[in-house]
């Protein structure tokens, strides 16, 4: 029953993540057509944006703003990160539609080679550790080197404004080597398990660091326990739970599968301490789904969730996605002058007027 809840809680989630996918293509190609969206932006799409949340994040951290640019995305950045601090990382196995898919080729590669593949231990910590580079890389780029005025830039540039837009492109319009690197990823998640979820993603990385405060965490009861290791067979993450009284990992996602398949009653669960605190599987699952659903309710109420880019905006932006203004050059996004964004934000104002006379924008 308890793996039941999860898969209920992933599919849930993957429905709501193809359902903001559908209607922000829509609402992208309206724009590209010329025609004012009659489909609101899903706000949710911002969830796609992890490099922009955490720009926001520091923004918000030293300026106080809570950026009108991509406000959901800060949103749920801040609720995946509180998920993290209470649920251990419960995003990679209950929320991620990535986890979801590497679930699945976890099956496939159980079919291909008859058992689960286990690396040697040398190599599974060195493969580890890339995640982490990866993510050093960007707290370092980000909260150790951007100042409050490479912040602001960033965040009021055009190329922040159509992030989402821009990471529609990439997906609809794949240039030849992203797709090789998307396929290569494929096969080695394949060959070998959760391979971009234990190795490469650096948002696995955040969570797992920060989930070593995790309030709960899974506990074995010694007195009951009957060394049967069925708990330590089945844990994707290939931790020893058998031999341990709480698992303190970065590599635990709370799947519970350690818990579902413990024969011994009371011996394993999800909970403060060894004896108290113990969150069930099903308040588990209504717990990180009250999160969500609470952070994207206290953000609409508090004005926290839609963006302030008008659809004429948007008009606009779509328009003249080719020019340099939206381009970044080697990681970098370029350097505007402010007389330049002035004219920018003229020809926004007569693009606005255009569509007021029911005029279609041309160039
Ligand atoms: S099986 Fe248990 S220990 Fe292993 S990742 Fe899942 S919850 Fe954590
Ligand atoms: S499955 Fe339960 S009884 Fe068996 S080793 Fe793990 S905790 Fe002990």
């Amino acid at each position: 029953m308890i793996q039941t809840y999860r898969k209920i809680v992933q599919y849930l989630f993957l429905a709501v993540t193809l359902l903001i996918g559908v209607q922000f293509s829509i609402f992208v190609s309206q724009l590209e057509k010329g025609i004012l969206p009659t489909m609101t932006r899903p706000p949710g799409i911002e969830a796609f944006l992890p490099i922009s949340s955490l720009i926001s994040f520091k923004y918000w951290l030293v300026s106080g703003i809570f950026n009108p640019i991509h406000p959901s995305g800060l949103v749920i950045f801040l609720v995946i990160l509180a998920t993290a601090i209470l649920l251990k990382r419960g995003f990679c196995s209950w929320v991620c539609p990535i986890g979801l898919l590497t679930e699945y080729l976890n099956q496939l590669h159980r079919f291909i080679f008859r058992k689960d593949v286990r690396i040697p231990r040398w190599l599974d910590y060195a493969l580890r550790s890339l995640k982490y580079l990866l993510l050093f890389f960007f707290i370092w780029a980000i909260i150790i080197k951007m100042n409050i005025r490479d912040l602001d830039y960033f965040i009021y540039s055009p190329y922040n404004m159509v992030a989402d837009i821009k990471m529609l492109h990439f997906f609809k319009h794949i240039s030849s080597l992203a797709l090789w690197v998307l396929v290569s990823l494929l096969v080695l998640s394949i060959l070998i398990r959760n391979f971009w979820c234990r190795y490469l993603c650096p948002y696995g990385a955040l969570l797992g660091g920060l989930s070593f405060i995790s309030i709960f965490k899974i506990h074995r009861n010694e007195n009951t326990c009957t060394q049967c290791q069925q708990c330590t067979g089945t844990c994707p993450a290939d931790i020893n739970v058998h031999k341990t009284t709480g698992v303190i990992s970065d590599e635990c996602h709370a799947c519970l599968k350690c818990v579902a398949v413990c024969p011994e009653k009371d011996t394993l669960y999800f909970s403060t301490s060894t004896r108290s605190g113990i969150l069930k599987p099903l308040f588990y699952a209504a717990t990180i789904c009250l999160l969500f659903m609470g952070a994207s309710i206290i953000g609409r109420f508090t004005g926290h969730w839609q963006t302030n880019i008008s659809n004429y905006e948007y008009s606009f932006h779509v328009a003249h996605l080719d020019t340099p203004f939206y381009q970044h050059n080697r990681g970098q996004v370029p350097v505007y002058n402010k007389e330049a964004w002035m004219m920018m934000m003229q020809r926004i104002k007569k693009t606005k007027s255009a569509w007021q006379k029911g005029q279609k924008l041309k160039n």
